[in-house]
């Protein structure tokens, strides 16, 4: 990514993955488990479009858990960013939470998490890479745990109920 334009302030789509960009089926850690939520690459099209950033702000205690590595996660966001490159559109950057109270692993063990949502560390830390016009940001999560990370984060929080993503944000009036 080109330090030049990481120093532009611009407005920034956040996008919880499982249950807001594709369908949660638990767990998903391989692309060929992967479903796009209907309308999610519409969405992330029209706002590349506006001049918007496109970051995913995802737990992952799947990893904590020892149900995939690390790399399997990577693995498959690459798949969905080559997918969308098909069509010209484009993820600005992943920010996942391995870590979980209850980890397998020692390594991914953490009583309260400060990246895992409903914590804000996640959108901070997305924020600090990305100068980021916070009061014309948003964040789309299917959880209160979303809506509360992005109130700590000081960035208004939209609850997605499911069906298509493209129409709720439209019904919504949140398109640019
Ligand atoms: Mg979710």
């Amino acid at each position: 990514m080109p330090a030049v334009a990481q120093k532009t302030i611009r407005p920034a789509l956040f996008l919880d993955r499982d249950g807001v960009l594709n369908v949660d089926h638990g767990y998903v850690s391989r692309w060929a488990d992967f479903a796009w939520i209907p309308g999610a690459r519409a969405v992330i099209g029209a706002f590349n479009r506006a001049g918007w950033r496109v970051l995913v702000i995802t737990n992952q205690s799947g990893i904590g858990r020892g149900y995939y590595a690390e790399a399997d996660m990577h693995a498959l966001h690459q798949a969905m960013v080559d997918d969308l490159a098909t069509e010209g559109l484009r993820i600005d950057a992943f920010y996942h939470c391995p870590h979980h109270p209850e980890a397998l692993l020692e390594v991914y063990r953490h009583p309260d998490p400060p990246d895992r949502k409903p914590n804000p560390g996640m959108l901070l830390r997305a924020m600090a890479d990305w100068p980021t016009d916070r009061a014309s940001s948003f964040m789309v999560g299917d959880r209160e745990s979303d809506l509360e990370a992005a109130r700590r984060a000081g960035v208004e929080g939209l609850l997605f109920p499911g069906g298509d993503l493209l129409a709720f944000l439209k019904a919504e009036g949140r398109l640019p």
